[in-house]
């Protein structure tokens, strides 16, 4: 089937009954500073939530500020932060960034997505997601996994890089949705919008979505 990009109406009005059944959606990575969310964030690159929840607290006992991070030996950070995927390079990145952070910023972690995205291992996504839960800053939606794959699915996008579904993200979706938008998507497809089959008989969204790319569905 030819794929199909919802109308702005009907892109709110999907965005809406989203919200609504998740409206207790939130933010995943346990942290309490900008520093534990920044290095929690790069951490969980191509990661499972959990395996990133697992190791932070014995990190964060450790590391408390950038500069602890930027005088760390990679290697061991490394090793401290076995489990998650490329902890070799992130470990490098973090320390990197942290030694940015710490020269340039005194320390504390850039609250601008200029400065952020300018930091080893902080794409957009990452720096959407540190604006927004350590600052209270929205000025985009973090495309994660879930986002791109839903985004395309339900029809609120048709681009296929993370930057072009932000952009028709921030068209369709409402302002006030974007903080929490990305966390919205993904505990739906969490719960229904499954990767390989979805529920759409149980959907809420079974009457509106166009189910781009869906082979099979229950
Ligand atoms: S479960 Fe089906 S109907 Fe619901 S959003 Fe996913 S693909 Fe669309």
């Amino acid at each position: 089937m030819a794929f199909m990009l919802l109308s702005q109406k009907k892109a709110g009005e999907a965005v809406s009954l989203l919200e609504r059944e998740y409206n207790e959606a939130r933010y995943y990575l346990d942290f309490s500073t900008p520093i534990d969310l920044a290095v929690a964030a790069i951490l969980s690159a191509q990661t499972h939530d959990y395996t990133v929840n697992a190791i932070t607290p014995g990190l964060f006992k450790k590391y408390r500020t950038a500069k602890d991070y930027a005088n760390a030996d990679p290697e061991r950070l490394a090793a401290e932060a076995r489990g998650v995927a490329f902890a070799g390079s992130k470990a490098r990145n973090i320390v990197a960034a942290c030694k940015i952070i710490n020269e340039k910023f005194g320390g504390r972690v850039p609250d601008k997505m200029a400065d952020l995205v300018e930091l080893p291992g902080i794409g957009r996504k990452t720096a959407n997601t540190i604006l927004i839960n350590a600052y209270g800053i929205v000025e985009g939606i973090p495309v994660d996994t879930w986002v791109i794959k839903l985004s395309g699915r339900i029809g609120l996008s048709g681009s296929g890089d993370p930057d072009g579904i932000e952009r028709d993200l921030m068209k369709k979706v409402s302002r006030r949705y974007w903080k929490n938008f990305a966390y919205v998507l993904k505990e739906h497809g969490h719960r229904i919008c499954h990767s390989q089959v979805p529920l759409c008989s149980k959907c809420l969204l079974n009457l509106i979505c166009p189910r781009n790319g869906v082979v099979k569905s229950a």
